[in-house]
């Protein structure tokens, strides 16, 4: 069982990275280490974020670490909320008054015209270093009211691309096919398969 370290608190998006993961990973979050650092996230984009991390946490822990910093980007809306995704309805963090907010700002924006795109960055550390980062992408549309009960944060708004229904609909198994944080967790798992190939090939471990 290899053991790995999640960069998140929050509950529902360490959980969808625990499924992604799937079974022969041992994971902690840092709900499990309550005197880990504060990481404050003052990036400028979600590579940076994801990075800091998944850096401030190699720093004092050994092993796997791994971080995601991901949000949604609106066409109509520039590309708003990006990186201040998590709270853009202001502090504290709160998923039913981010996607009102959302909402009210999209109120006049036609249909034709509600396309938007969830990103996800993961940042890779070990033994204090960056190891790599992997980015995935997922297009769709936003809806008008609030659909379904699965999922975290803007999922009952956002409909993916291919879909009828909303990603807070959809069963987590189609999900993560067709999600940011699944593209960009099966990029994380060729890198771990070379890296394995390659230790094996040079006998390492
Ligand atoms: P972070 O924890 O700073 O990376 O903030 C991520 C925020 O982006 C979350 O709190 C959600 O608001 C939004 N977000 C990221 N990924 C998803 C997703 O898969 N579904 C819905 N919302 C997401």
């Amino acid at each position: 069982m290899r053991e790995i370290l999640l960069a998140t608190g929050n509950a529902k998006k360490g959980r969808e990275l625990a499924q992604l993961l799937g079974e022969g990973w041992a994971v902690r979050t840092l709900r499990d280490l309550p005197s880990a650092p504060a990481i404050i996230e003052d990036g400028l984009t979600f590579e940076a974020n994801a990075v800091k991390k998944a850096l401030t946490l190699a720093a004092s822990s050994s092993g796997l670490i791994l971080a995601d910093d991901s949000g949604l980007e609106v066409d109509a809306l520039g590309g708003a909320p990006g990186i201040f995704s998590a709270r853009y309805a202001g502090e504290p963090a709160d998923d039913a008054r981010n996607n009102a907010l959302l909402l009210d700002r999209l109120a006049t924006v036609s249909d034709a015209a509600r396309g938007a795109q969830f990103r996800c960055v993961l940042a890779l550390a070990a033994d204090g270093q960056l190891l790599r980062t992997f980015e995935g992408i997922c297009r769709g549309r936003l809806l008008r009211a609030p659909r379904g009960a699965n999922g975290f944060g803007y999922d009952p708004l956002f409909v993916p691309d291919g879909y009828a229904e909303s990603f807070a609909e959809l069963p987590a198994a189609v999900k993560h096919e067709v999600s940011h944080r699944g593209k960009a967790m099966r990029q994380l798992f060729e890198y771990l398969k070379m890296q394995n190939s390659k230790c094996k090939m040079q006998n390492c471990n």
